[in-house]
C-alpha cells in the first residue's frame, strides 16, 4: 500500500463509500492525506470530573454501570456512570443503542462531548468515547473536523487517516533540504501528520506554515519559471515616437491622469525592448485604461505593425471599436480598426480576413474568438487583452503561430487585485497601477435598500430620470427559477414597465439574446433612445454610457463583492454624479460585506476584504481555487509569502535542477498552467 492506492482498497471502503468519497475529491491515499481539515474542535484538556464545567469537556474515565432502554417509540436512551478518582458524571445516548453493548467496563476511557443540563441534571451529552490505549481519534486531543458529504462523515475520514499514518508518516520531504533548513520548517511527514492528527496547538501551527509555505513556495516558483522563459523570447522592439504622442494626446478631449502618464510611459519602455512586453495595467472601473492601452496600439500602428485588441464580449468589442476609431480620427493617420466578431456578416467578415492577413488592417478589435480564427497576422506586434484573466500558456502559443513571434502583452484589468495575491500570482507580470481617477469624477453613492422601502428610492430614481439621466438595473438571473425567490430580468422587466416606471423607455438585455439583438438595444441604450436598461451582468464590464447616473442591483445579496464594486463602476462615468441603489433579496439584515460597499469606493480595499471574507476565489470567479489547489489559503499571510518568494527566487539564482525534486517538479509544471494568467 502507498499514496497512490486507490481508496477502495483500504479496510472498511466498499463501492459506495468510494463513490461519496470520490465526491469529495478523493480517490487515491494521496488525496486522502492531501484532504486537510476546515478546522478543529478543541477537546485536548483533560479534566478531573471535579472540575468541569458546561461546555466542551474531556476526562479520562471508567464506566462501573451501562443501560438502555426505549423512554417510547423511536426514542432509545443509553445511559452510563463514569467515574474518576474525583467524582462521577452521568453519560447519555440518544438513539445509539449498540452502545450498550460495546462498552468494556471497568477499562479507562478517554470522554469528550458538552457537559449540559438536561431535565434538572448535568450529564454529558453523546458523547464520543475511546479507549485509552486505542490511538484517540475523537477524544482528548484536537480532534480534525472536514468538509463531510452525504453518508461521509468526520469521523470516517480521521478512521481512515488513522489508517494510512505509516504512509503519511513515509512521505519523502519535497523541498530541497538547503531550503526547508534556511526557511525553518517542519519536515513534510511530520507536516502531514499534525495537520490532521495535532499533539497540540503548537506543533498544529508548525505544520500550518510549512504546508502554506510550500503552496506559495510552488506558486511563486511557477510564476517566477514563467517569466524567465518569457524573457528568453524575442520580438519586435517598436521604437518610442515622442512626437507621435505629443500629437495623440494633444487631440484627446480630456488631460491624462498622472497615473496614466505613469502607465503608458511604462508601456513604451516595455515596447521598445527586443523582449516581449508582458505588462497589467490595474485600474478600478472608470480609471481610463482604453486611452492607454490605444496609445501602446498607436505606436506600434504608426510603425506598420498590427494590433489585435481582445474583449470580453461581442459587445464590448464593438464598442471598444469605436472608441479606439475616435480616439485615432484626430491624428489623421488613417489607421484602420477592424472589428472582427461572430456575428459580422460573411461577406465583411471574408473582406476583414483579407485584409487582416495582408496585413492592412492595423488594429483588429474581437473577443477571444479571434484567436481561434484561422486568419493569420503577420505583422502581429501588440496584443492588448482586455478584463481576461486567463490568459494563459495555450493563447500564447495562438499568437505565436499567428504572427511567427511572439507580440508584446498588454493586459487590462479592473478587478483591484490585493498585493500579496499580485506578488504571488502575477509574478512573472509587470505592473502598471492607475490609482487616480480622472477629474471631476464624483464617487458613487451607494445605499442599501429592502424590498418594502423601495417607494423612496424609486422617488429618487424618477428625480435622476426626470433631469434626463439614464438607469442601469441589473438582475441575478434571467428567467424565474421556480425554487428561488431571485428577481429574475423577465420579472423585473414587466413590473417595472408596468409599475413605477411605465412612463420611461425601458429595454431588456440578456446574455441568451441573439447578439445582433444586444447590439441593437445597447446602441438604444447609448444613443438615449432607452432610459431604462434591465439586464443580468452581460453588462459587467466595461459598458460606457456617460449619461447613465443611477444603478439599481436587485437582490444584491446575491452577487459577489467585486462583483458589485464593478457593476457600480457602470454609472458616475460622466459629469453626472453616480447612484447605486443595492436592492436586499428579502428585508434581511445586510452582509458586513455588502454594508463595506457602502462605505467604501476603493477597489483595492473592497478586495482585500473579499480576500480575507471568501478566499482568492472570490476574486478569480472562474480561475477558482480548484486549479490552483490552495488548501491552506494562505494567502493572506503576508510574511509567509516574502518567505516563499524570497526562497523560489534563491532557487533560480541557484539553478536549482528541479528533475531530483519530482514532486516538486511535478506540482510546479502544472502550476505554470495555472498562473501564466495575465
Ligand atoms: P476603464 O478603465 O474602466 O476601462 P475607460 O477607459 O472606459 O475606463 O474610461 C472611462 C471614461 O473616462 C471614458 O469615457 C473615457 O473617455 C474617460 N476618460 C479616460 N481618461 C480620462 C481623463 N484623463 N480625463 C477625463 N476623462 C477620461
Ligand atoms: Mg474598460
Amino acid at each position: 500500500m502507498g499514496p497512490s492506492t486507490s481508496i477502495a482498497q483500504l479496510k472498511g471502503v466498499g463501492p459506495d463509500s468510494a463513490r461519496k468519497l470520490a465526491s469529495l475529491g478523493i480517490t487515491t491515499v494521496a488525496d486522502l492525506i492531501a484532504y486537510f481539515p476546515r478546522r478543529y474542535d478543541d477537546y485536548s484538556q483533560v479534566l478531573p470530573i471535579k472540575q468541569i464545567v458546561p461546555g466542551a469537556v474531556t476526562i479520562q474515565i471508567v464506566i462501573k454501570q451501562v443501560s438502555g432502554r426505549y423512554v417510547r417509540r423511536g426514542m432509545h436512551i443509553t445511559e452510563a456512570i463514569a467515574s474518576d478518582a474525583t467524582g462521577s458524571v452521568r453519560l447519555v445516548w440518544f438513539n445509539q443503542p449498540y452502545r450498550e453493548r460495546a462498552i468494556r467496563l471497568h477499562e479507562p476511557y478517554y470522554v469528550s462531548g458538552q457537559y449540559l443540563l438536561r431535565r434538572q441534571r448535568f450529564a454529558i451529552l453523546n458523547p464520543s468515547i475511546e479507549l485509552v490505549s486505542s490511538f484517540p481519534l475523537n477524544t482528548a486531543r484536537i480532534v480534525p473536523i472536514y468538509r463531510e458529504a452525504k453518508g461521509i462523515s468526520s469521523l470516517q475520514i480521521r478512521r481512515l487517516l488513522q489508517a494510512v499514518l505509516p504512509i503519511i508518516d513515509q512521505q519523502p520531504e519535497t523541498l530541497p533540504d538547503w531550503l526547508a533548513r534556511d526557511a525553518q520548517l517542519m519536515d513534510r511527514g511530520a507536516a502531514l501528520r499534525a495537520i490532521h492528527f495535532p499533539d497540540n496547538a503548537k506543533q498544529l501551527s508548525q505544520a500550518q506554515t510549512r504546508l502554506g509555505f510550500e503552496e506559495v513556495f510552488e506558486l511563486s516558483l511557477a510564476s517566477l519559471l514563467n517569466k524567465y522563459e518569457l524573457q528568453r523570447d524575442m520580438t519586435i522592439s517598436i521604437p518610442f515616437d515622442q512626437q507621435l504622442a505629443r500629437d495623440f494626446v494633444a487631440g484627446l478631449p480630456f488631460r491624462l491622469t498622472d497615473a496614466q502618464r505613469r502607465a503608458v510611459w511604462d508601456i513604451y519602455k516595455d515596447m521598445a525592448k527586443s523582449q516581449p512586453m508582458n505588462r497589467l495595467i490595474e485600474g478600478d472601473v472608470g480609471s481610463g485604461k482604453t486611452v492607454v492601452a490605444t496609445m501602446a496600439a498607436v505606436m506600434a500602428m504608426s510603425r506598420g505593425y498590427q494590433v489585435a485588441f481582445m474583449a470580453p464580449t461581442e459587445l464590448l468589442a464593438r464598442q471598444h471599436a469605436e472608441t479606439i476609431s475616435s480616439l485615432l480620427e484626430p491624428l489623421g493617420m488613417h489607421l484602420q480598426v477592424t472589428l472582427l466578431t461572430g456575428s459580422i456578416p460573411l461577406k465583411q467578415k471574408a473582406l476583414a480576413y483579407k485584409h487582416i492577413s495582408q496585413g492592412h488592417a492595423q488594429c483588429t478589435v474581437g473577443t477571444q474568438a479571434l484567436l481561434q480564427e484561422a486568419v493569420r497576422m503577420p505583422k502581429l506586434a501588440l496584443v492588448v487583452v482586455d478584463e481576461q484573466h486567463r490568459f494563459g500558456v495555450q493563447q500564447r502559443k495562438a499568437l505565436m503561430a499567428k504572427a511567427g513571434l511572439m507580440p508584446h502583452l498588454l493586459s487590462l484589468t479592473a478587478t483591484p487585485i490585493p498585493r500579496s495575491l499580485a506578488l504571488t500570482l502575477y509574478g512573472e507580470l509587470d505592473v502598471s497601477i492607475l490609482d487616480s481617477k480622472p477629474a471631476g469624477r464624483q464617487s458613487i453613492m451607494t445605499k442599501i435598500c429592502s424590498p418594502n422601502s423601495n417607494s423612496s428610492i424609486y422617488a429618487a430614481i424618477e428625480e435622476q430620470l426626470q433631469s434626463g439621466r439614464q438607469m442601469f438595473v441589473v438582475c441575478p438571473s434571467i428567467a424565474d427559477s421556480e425554487t428561488l425567490q431571485i428577481r429574475s430580468v423577465e420579472k423585473v422587466f414587466a413590473e417595472l414597465s408596468k409599475g413605477a416606471f411605465r412612463k420611461w423607455r425601458i429595454g431588456m438585455l440578456h446574455g441568451k439574446m441573439k447578439s445582433d439583438e444586444k447590439a441593437q438595444l445597447m446602441d438604444a441604450f447609448v444613443g438615449h433612445t432607452l432610459d431604462i436598461l434591465v439586464s443580468t451582468t452581460v453588462i459587467e464590464v466595461g459598458v460606457d454610457v456617460p449619461n447613465a447616473s443611477v444603478m439599481l442591483i436587485e437582490g444584491a445579496d446575491r452577487f459577489g463583492l467585486a462583483q458589485l464594486h464593478q457593476l457600480r463602476g457602470r454609472v458616475g462615468r460622466g459629469l453626472h454624479q453616480g447612484y447605486c441603489y443595492l436592492m436586499m433579496s428579502d428585508s434581511s439584515a445586510p452582509t458586513e460585506r455588502l454594508r463595506a460597499l457602502e462605505r467604501s469606493t476603493d477597489g483595492f480595499r473592497l478586495a482585500e476584504l473579499d480576500l480575507s471574507l471568501r478566499g482568492p476565489g472570490a476574486i478569480y470567479g472562474t480561475m477558482q481555487h480548484g486549479q490552483l489547489d490552495l488548501r491552506m489559503a494562505s494567502l493572506n499571510d503576508v510574511q509567509l509569502i516574502a518567505k516563499a518568494r524570497h526562497a523560489a527566487q534563491a532557487c533560480i539564482d541557484r539553478q536549482l535542477d528541479l528533475s531530483n525534486y519530482p514532486y516538486l517538479q511535478d506540482r510546479v509544471t502544472r502550476l505554470r498552467t495555472v498562473t501564466n494568467l495575465n
